[in-house]
């Protein structure tokens, strides 16, 4: 990167200017990048094949999938919680900019005194105050947005990518450098690094914006410090294949000194009581591969559902390029016969996502109303007798499918009625914030009253599903309870 980081102001002592510096920094890095025909061209191929076939990148690469899966997990179920319950976005938006540009400058300085993220940054010309804040704080939210799945009930197995039209050039390789050594693998681990310090710099923000002390990632082990591999990029064309495979050396050497963690919840042997050891993979430890382990749970539960891949996998083999750059495509959504898709034309909103994911998880409800500030203890709303059930589901998968303002309005209504009724008082007022949170409309009077469509053949089969699994669920529950 242009001009280093020990030349700029102290982050700790003068944030502001630290941050003006880093700035600059990363417009210059990227003004040069933007010059630059592709990533691939200025990668001397001799020490892409040494760094980049070398077990240890591909276990990084393994490695850094997982953090960032279980990141981005987390993000997802706590923002989108936070988007229906404490309406975020409005919060978010209202907020004085002055305010906000602190937040995200707290985000980012919580991000980079992690360890190895000055690294990390380089990737990403998204990651400034400045850009971050632009657009009254939009361009924040877009990212945080992006960075939610589409199924919140899903596990997370491939990191969720955030696109950049200038990185994303600049990460693509010709069909002929694809074929290099190591080439797919130094950009993945690139690629990895980006996304692995954006996610990280969006959930600080949001940790910083409902002020919460906490880093994320605080119990994430440390990664090496790389001060050899920044010497080797500054003139990466510059280094002979002795020095190429020193500088191998002396970062594997301090991985070894920094990676002492379990590999499968990431505990490092800092935190241990006194006694506890981590525990090497034997046969990992005899091809020269560190897997370190803090329990025997730990370790099977890593050897059958290990994320990317299952540890049983990869365990005493050496792996090659093609063996894990793809291995971690193949993801398992969990699919449900009674939700319909969003159309292809309708993204849910976070708030919409975690209404989903509630009912998924609840024993048969029709909808849930998400109470504030409480820690799960929403309430359900289930309509009775089984026509106005079928009415209601009706006009609510047609909402999950296209956000219709009219299906939206007809649930308020029915809503309304339930909220009423229920065992703890619902106001009204809850139900419209919720549902304007929700689908992004405005239920102001008079509400429309008109008919709508009529419901087609898909949507009753969608409805009548609803019902066959929400009775299928009930005789489960009460099945459970009388055993
Ligand atoms: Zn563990
Ligand atoms: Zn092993």
């Amino acid at each position: 990167m242009a001009g280093s980081s020990s030349s700029r102001p102290n982050m700790h002592t003068s944030r502001e200017s630290w941050d003006t510096a880093c700035t600059k920094d990363i417009e210059e890095t990227w003004r040069t990048y933007a010059r630059v025909p592709s990533l691939a061209s200025v990668i001397p191929p001799g020490a892409a094949t040494i760094l980049a076939q070398s077990d240890a990148s591909l276990l990084q690469v393994q490695q850094d999938t997982r953090l960032i899966c279980e990141m981005q997990q987390d993000l997802a179920k706590t923002a989108s919680r936070r988007f229906a319950e404490d309406g975020f976005e409005r919060e978010w938006k209202i907020m004085a900019p002055v305010k906000r540009k602190e937040v995200i400058l707290e985000g980012i300085y919580r991000t980079m005194s992690l360890p190895d993220m000055e690294d990390r940054r380089r990737w990403c010309p998204d990651s400034t105050s400045k850009y971050l804040a632009s657009q009254n704080g939009d361009a924040f939210l877009r990212m945080l947005k992006g960075l939610l799945p589409t199924d919140l009930y899903a596990s997370i197995s491939v990191p969720i990518d955030i696109p950049h039209p200038v990185v994303d050039r600049f990460f693509t390789l010709s069909p002929a450098d694809e074929r290099k050594p190591g080439f797919k693998t130094i950009i993945r681990l690139y690629r990895l690094s980006r996304i692995y310090c954006l996610t990280t710099i969006v959930w600080n923000t949001f940790l910083a914006f409902y002020g919460e002390k906490e880093t994320q990632l605080a119990i994430k082990p440390p990664k090496a410090d790389r001060a050899a591999d920044a010497k080797f990029r500054e003139d990466p064309q510059g280094l002979n294949s002795t020095q190429v495979r020193d500088v191998m050396k002396q970062h594997n050497t301090q991985r070894k000194a920094y990676d002492h963690a379990c590999w499968k919840c990431s505990k490092s042997e800092r935190m241990f009581e006194p006694g506890q050891k981590l525990q090497a993979c034997s046969k990992c430890r005899a091809i020269n591969r560190l897997v370190f382990y803090c329990s025997r749970q730990c370790q099977l539960d890593d050897w059958k559902n290990g994320v990317p891949v299952p540890h049983k996998q990869i365990c005493g083999k050496l792996m090659n390029e093609d063996s894990t750059v793809d291995s971690a495509l193949n993801s398992d959504e969990v699919e449900v016969s009674w939700l319909p898709k969003a159309d292809a034309s309708y993204k849910r909103s976070p708030a919409l996502l975690h209404q989903i994911s509630l009912l998924r998880q609840g024993d048969g409800l029709d909808y849930v109303f998400v109470l504030p500030g409480s820690t799960g203890d929403d309430v359900g709303a289930r309509f009775w007798p089984i026509e106005e059930k079928i009415q209601f589901l009706i006009q609510r998968n047609r909402a999950f499918r296209t956000g219709d303002p009219g299906a939206v309005s007809k649930m308020f209504l029915a809503l309304c009625g339930v909220a009423a009724t229920s065992s703890v008082p619902v106001s009204n007022e809850l139900v419209r914030n919720q549902l304007e949170n929700q689908y992004g409309v405005v239920l102001s009077e008079p509400l429309l009253s008109e008919e709508g469509p009529e419901p087609t053949s898909e949507e009753i089969m969608f409805a009548m599903l609803g019902l066959k699994d929400q009775i299928a669920r009930s005789n489960a529950a009460s099945a459970t309870a009388s055993a």
